[in-house]
């Protein structure tokens, strides 16, 4: 296989004084779909905050394209290709969907246009002039991810994307996930919605109280539903 395009390896984390990652070991290659699944609290968001550096007190190694991205700082991942979208989703409430679509900087090669944004998004598109806070949960959460397109990310973190949304916008946010997978899109996923990751992933983590427990491919899936079960209580 080739060289991962992000490796973790070792990844310990802390709030403070709390102890929360406690040696992470992750990788993802060039063109894979990756999902985290655990339980509430398994430290799934800590580590996708980790590798991107919003958490800084860190240690271990991430390597980004065979660069130690752990001293860089953030504008510097973001530089390399490495684009997060948070569980909150981050847009701008008070612009439009078009404004919010014209101030990401293009950090890195390769953006979306606007053109490429509407046509993965059409209903962006239909609400180009709509402000964010007018905005359902779904078109917030696909402003949010086409917004770390414009920059030009070639590697993306997402979040629980999927998170209060209902099952045709999950839908939704599946297909424009395998468009990005067809386009050569890296993608490194936290999901509780298992239905959803399942559709979605090659290959799945398995994380428990700050650990990875268990990794397996999409195809020995089946095999593992009895431990996924006891593990994360579907
Ligand atoms: P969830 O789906 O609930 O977000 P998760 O697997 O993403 O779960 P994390 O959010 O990474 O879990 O949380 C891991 C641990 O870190 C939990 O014990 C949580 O209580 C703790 N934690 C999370 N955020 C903070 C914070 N800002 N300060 C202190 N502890 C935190």
């Amino acid at each position: 296989m080739t060289e991962p395009l992000l490796e973790v390896k070792g990844l310990q984390a802390w709030y403070g004084e709390s102890h929360v990652l406690h040696g992470v070991d992750l990788t993802v290659h060039k063109g894979e779909t990756v999902t985290l699944l655990g339980r509430n609290g398994a430290g799934k968001t800590t580590t996708l905050k980790s590798i991107i550096g919003v958490i800084r007190k860190r240690q271990g190694q991430i390597s980004l394209k065979g660069t130690n991205i752990l001293p860089l700082p953030l504008h510097h991942v973001a530089k390399r290709g490495l684009g997060y979208v948070p569980e909150e989703r981050g847009i701008f409430a008070s612009l439009d969907v078009h404004e919010n679509l014209m101030l990401p900087p293009k950090v890195a090669e390769g953006g979306f246009s606007l053109d490429e944004i509407y046509t993965l998004f059409p209903n962006l598109a239909e609400r180009r002039r709509s402000q964010g806070t007018k905005l359902s949960g779904g078109e917030q959460q696909m402003l949010a991810i086409a917004r770390i397109l414009r920059t030009g990310a070639d590697v993306l973190l997402l979040d629980e994307p999927t998170e209060g949304l209902a099952p045709v916008i999950v839908q939704r946010i599946g297909d424009v996930i395998r468009a990005l997978k067809e386009k050569g899109m890296t993608i490194l996923l936290v999901e509780q919605n298992f239905r959803f990751a399942r559709r979605v992933a090659d290959r799945f983590y398995v994380m428990e109280d700050g650990h990875m427990i268990d990794s397996f491919r999409a195809d020995e899936l089946a095999g593992r539903m009895d431990s996924l079960h006891e593990t994360l209580g579907l």
